[in-house]
């Protein structure tokens, strides 16, 4: 997979953007790669967005490209400030998004092909959502426990690689 953030200068100060330098950012997009390749997810082609996430009240979202195995990563502008196992948890929490990124399209389809009304659609989906959520977390936790620091500090402490 190529890192498609354009031409790199190679400059430790270049910044993608205030608090996140190039390296920094280019090591968090390896550092993805890494944990997907170890979570099964080779197939996908993923993305970390040259611009930090919008929303204020989100540490990181996954945006997938519907109907393919493609999917962008946001994370938030103070990214570099949080803690390892925040991050480390974070990243494993958007991955688990796509495990079942299928299964969650598979579902939204059927709804909209029952005869539900749209306030019905959108209380059954908003359950299903927040269920879905608190399920990647508890995975997430899971994964996290089991996983060493190894990889986390190699990558997120902007080293070199492996
Ligand atoms: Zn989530």
């Amino acid at each position: 997979m190529s890192y498609h953030s354009g031409k790199r200068t190679g400059s430790k100060n270049h910044q993608m953007w205030p608090g996140m330098s190039e390296r920094q950012h280019y090591c968090l997009h390896r550092y993805i790669r890494a944990v997907a390749d170890s979570m099964g997810l080779q197939h996908w082609q993923l993305l970390l967005s040259n611009n930090p996430a919008k929303s204020d009240d989100c540490i990181a979202h996954v945006d997938v490209c519907e109907g393919r195995h493609v999917a962008t990563i946001y994370v938030c502008e103070e990214w570099m400030t949080l803690s390892n196992d925040e991050r480390r948890h974070t990243i494993a929490h958007e991955l688990l998004h796509l495990h079942h990124a299928d299964l969650t399209d598979d579902i939204r389809l059927s709804l909209v092909k029952t005869s539900i009304t749209q306030p019905e659609y959108d209380v059954v989906w908003e359950q299903f959502r927040l269920g879905f959520e608190r399920m990647v977390d508890d995975l997430a936790v899971i994964i996290c426990h089991y996983s060493d620091d190894t990889l986390i500090e190699h990558y997120l402490e902007g080293r070199k690689s492996p």
